[in-house]
Formats: structure tokens, sequence, C-alpha cells
């Protein structure tokens, strides 16, 4: 099955709405028209100043985080419904950063999963193993445990065009350490096989990001992997010239 390669620059907490316009407006010049699925995720302050500059633009718009109800007394949360008014088309959802800083944990992401596709919105889901368990040769169950627990609530093959999930090893965010296109393709397969175990076939049709250190130089090995169908990208998001070098990869992949 072809699955269109899926490119997502994650802005973390860079970028005010001035300076989040400028960098979606630069994009917008230099992306559209791709074969690629391409989106960007600035902070939830930037989100209406990027959605103004990518208006008319298929350089998509999502969130990095949301809560798990649609409204009530969560000081400081946001609402997957809230993302969807303000013209977001998905968010990332258990970034390493969330889990390691902020307390996110397989239960938590499964609930926002929920909320994030009971609201119309795509979702990233990001999994990955630190160091230390990748030394202990835990990574396999540790990163299918986060799988598993993630869709513990269920998926319908109706759920599988708006799910993708993002392999991170933690050892490889923003450290300019990438895992190797074997390293990276075998946790991919893992991926899928434990998505076929839940959806079948349909498991073929859901795109699995690698991220970790993707560069305009690594890009286009890494995305020549059988199970690499696209990217989520920290750093290099952050300037349009990289970030379209590694748009253009995934387009020789299409
Ligand atoms: C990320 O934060 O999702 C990420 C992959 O970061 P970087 O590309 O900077 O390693």
């Amino acid at each position: 099955m072809t699955r269109r390669p899926f490119i997502c620059g994650n802005w973390k907490m860079f970028k005010t709405s001035a300076e989040a316009a400028a960098l979606a407006r630069e994009l917008r010049a230099q992306v559209g028209g791709v074969a690629a699925q391409v989106a960007i995720a600035p902070p939830f302050t930037a989100l209406p100043a990027a959605h103004n500059a990518l208006v008319g633009s298929s350089v998509e718009l999502f969130a990095q985080n949301c809560h798990w109800e649609a409204s009530g007394a969560y000081t400081g949360e946001v609402s997957a419904p809230m993302l969807r008014e303000l013209g977001c088309a998905g968010v990332i959802l258990g970034h390493s950063e969330r889990r390691q800083l902020f307390g996110e944990t397989d239960a938590t992401v499964q609930k926002k999963l929920k909320a994030a596709l009971g609201a119309g919105l795509t979702a990233i889901v990001c999994v990955g193993e630190t160091l230390a368990e990748r030394e202990a040769q835990r990574e396999t169950a540790v990163v299918s445990t986060q799988v598993r627990g993630a869709l513990a609530g269920g998926l319908t093959s109706a759920d599988t065009a708006r799910i993708a999930f993002a392999y991170e090893p933690v050892w490889a965010i923003g450290t300019g350490k990438v895992a190797t296109p074997a390293q990276a393709q075998a946790m991919h397969a893992t991926i899928r096989g434990l998505l076929r175990e839940r959806v079948g076939g349909a498991a073929d049709g859901i795109r699995i990001l690698y991220g970790g250190s993707v560069k305009p130089d690594n890009a286009a090995t890494l995305l020549s992997q059988p199970d690499i169908d696209g990217a989520l990208v920290g750093g290099a998001s952050l300037q349009a010239a990289d970030f379209s070098r590694i748009v253009a990869a995934a387009r020789e992949r299409v």
C-alpha cells in the first residue's frame, strides 16, 4: 500500500507570533504544491498568526499537545475542539519532552488521542525509548508498551486515516545523534506489526514517522526505508531552508 509521506515540524517553545507568521510565510512559498503532506506545529500562542499566514496553502497547522476533556476546570490547558476552532488540522501527542518533563503517561496519551480523534483532528502519537532503555536492550518492550497503551481505548478502521505514529528515540532528540536507518526501520516494522494486531491490513495505511535529529543531509536515507513514512522534525524545522530540503527529500520518495 502506498503511504503519502508526511513531514511535520515541531517548533517546541520557539517563535513568537510575529516570528511564526514570518516563518510560515517563508515555508508556504518554499514547500507549496508538493506531493507530501506537510505540517508545522507552532506554540499555542502563535497558532492564530501561523494560521493566517497559511490560508490558502497546503501546509497544515498542528498543535503540540491538547487536554483530554473538551472543557472544564483545567487551568492552563487547551482542548482539542479549541484547537479545531483555531484552524488546526492535527496535534502531536505524547512527545518525550511531555512524558519526561510534564508527567505525560500512556494513559493520558490514550485519553488525549480519543479526544483529538473525536474533535476531528489528526494525531501524531510519539513513542521512543531512552538511552538507558536501549542499552538494557529494552527498546522493543518500551515502545510496544507505549503503542499498546495509546491504543488501549480501541481504534476503528475509520480512525486509521487520522492517526500517525512517530518513533523518536529519546537519545536522538536534539542531540545530533541520529538512529541508523536500520535501527529506525527495525522499530518501525515492529510498530507496524503491533498496529496489524489491532487493525489488521489497515495498519499498512498508517504513517509511521521517524524523529530525532533529522536534517537535510540524512533525511533521504532515512526516508528510503520501507516503513519510514515521514519525519517529525524539531531543530531543523525552525529554518525554512532546512525544512524545505527535508520536504524535498520526502517528495523524492513518492
Ligand atoms: C522532536 O522534538 O520531535 C525532534 C525530533 O527534535 P530534533 O529534530 O531537534 O531532534
